[in-house]
């Protein structure tokens, strides 16, 4: 196993498996499992717990294999499915369903770490943090309801949310949840209509106490389902049930949906997530490589707490595939190790960022064509826009004054250059389209 990276491998397998898989079957087996280890020719996979892992092994396994070593080119490759030790002894009964007679198969959703044990509080996401662990506090807090958590992608929203569930799922109370992500709400309600029967939808928001929904943002332009989802979630308010939604933008940013809908996601605790602060990634970092077992050395955590500033999936996708790297050469994580893994990791954000991405951006935002947006038009709606993508490359790529303005159809640096003054002034009067180039920028750094 030297010439590929296992945990990309095992990314290949999954990616195969549900090509090959029932949507519902892969998500409730396969979907949250995650490569662990790698012994000579043993890829080890770890599990939501040992159930499911036992059931992946007599259903997939030789079929997973025979994936792993036809992607790898190696014919030695054998799987190993573990489940979760933190939590050991799930009984199959806990897998398949719970005492109350609700499945609670979403629970197998949830990431094992996604707890907030794991989650590093920091003055980036206090709020939030805050709100989440007082809803799943015993005695409830019914005027956080909803609790509407938003942020930028990778900042940790499903992270908190699923922390909510597992310290329901611990903690025994009796409370029950469902935690769903909307894409799988937008699917159920889709196969509702075409079977002409709806119990399955309600079903999903029945017998719960807890409705945790992710990424509620996926109801944009499902109009059907939202208004479906609105009846369900003033039957669930009304009764006292907590709600729970995440978001990767505030309410009032979700485009076609309802007035009435966007002012119900208000009614409780509206709580961001930005981007945390150096110190706050570090501590990500350390928590990181603790549970790696990892020794690396504190100027190479600082080199990578400073370069990666936008995302923490990023800051913990280094730390993966660097532990991979250091347990495949046996070689120990240093500086050249990190500064190449830094490197191809910025890399494939950087391709992104560029003057056509960025002009497409921003023309969607504005909703006008990018072909205006590069045009000669000098309207205002037109001419604002265009200066605010003129600024923006010049913020985020390294492309000179003369290259842009040669991009916008032949303009001269200066044109350029106040493009970007005018912006950074109306900036500061016009509050909503500071809002939109906010969103534009993070769009562009989150993709
Ligand atoms: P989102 O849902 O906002 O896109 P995730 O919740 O999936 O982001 O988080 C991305 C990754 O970053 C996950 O591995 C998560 O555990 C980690 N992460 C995010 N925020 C924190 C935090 N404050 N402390 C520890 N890990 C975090
Ligand atoms: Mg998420």
């Amino acid at each position: 196993m030297d010439n590929y990276d296992p945990v990309e491998l095992w990314d290949l397998c999954l990616k195969e498996a549900e090509k090959n898989l029932e949507r519902t079957e892969f998500d409730t087996w396969l979907r949250n499992s995650t490569y662990e280890d790698v012994n000579g020719s043993r890829m080890v996979i770890r599990f939501r717990n040992s159930f499911v892992a036992g059931h992946v092994k007599s259903r997939f396994g030789p079929i997973l294999e025979e994936i792993a070593r036809e992607i790898s080119g190696r014919n030695d490759i054998a799987l190993q499915f573990v489940g979760d030790p933190a939590k050991p002894g799930p009984s199959s009964r806990e897998a398949v369903g719970r005492d109350n007679g609700h499945s609670s198969s979403d629970s197998m959703y949830l990431r094992s770490n996604y707890t907030f044990d794991h989650f590093v509080v920091g003055p980036n996401n206090q709020l939030a943090h805050a709100g989440a662990l007082a809803v799943s506090s015993d005695s409830g807090s019914t005027t956080y309801n909803p609790l509407f958590i938003y942020g930028g992608v990778g900042l940790g929203k499903t992270h908190l949310i699923q922390a909510i569930a597992h310290r329901l799922r611990l903690e025994g109370s009796g409370r029950t949840f469902r935690y769903l992500s909307t894409e799988y709400v937008v699917g159920t309600f889709i196969k509702c209509v075409l079977q002409k029967d709806y119990s399955k939808f309600r079903k999903l928001f029945q017998g719960i106490d807890y409705l945790l929904m992710d990424d509620i943002q996926f109801l944009e332009g499902k109009v059907e389902t939202q208004e479906a989802f609105f009846h369900r979630f003033n039957e669930l308010h009304q009764q006292g049930k907590q709600i729970v939604l995440t978001s990767d933008r505030p309410p009032h940013e979700l485009k076609d949906l309802p007035e009435r809908l966007i002012s119900r996601f208000q009614w409780g605790l509206v709580a961001d997530i930005k981007p945390p602060e150096y110190e706050t990634r570090l501590a990500i970092l350390m928590l990181l490589v603790k549970d790696e077992e990892l020794e690396v050395g504190h100027d190479v955590l600082d080199y990578i707490a400073s370069s990666i500033r936008k995302n923490v999936r990023q800051l913990s996708g280094v730390i993966h595939r660097l532990a991979a790297i250091s347990r495949l050469t046996g070689c120990r994580i240093d500086m050249n190790m990190a500064q190449k893994e830094i490197k191809s990791t910025l890399g494939t954000i950087s391709q992104r960022l560029t003057p056509g991405t960025i002009t497409s951006a921003v023309a969607e935002v504005f909703d006008i064509s990018p072909a205006q947006l590069k045009g000669k038009q000098r309207k205002r709606n037109i001419l604002v826009p265009r200066q605010v993508a003129i600024s923006l490359i010049r913020e985020l790529t390294s492309m000179s004054l003369k290259d842009i303005g040669s991009f916008f159809s032949g303009r001269d640096h200066s044109t350029v250059l106040n493009s970007i003054e005018r912006i950074q002034e109306l900036r500061e009067s016009d509050a909503e389209l500071d809002r939109k180039i906010e969103e534009i920028k993070r769009r562009l750094v989150s993709i």
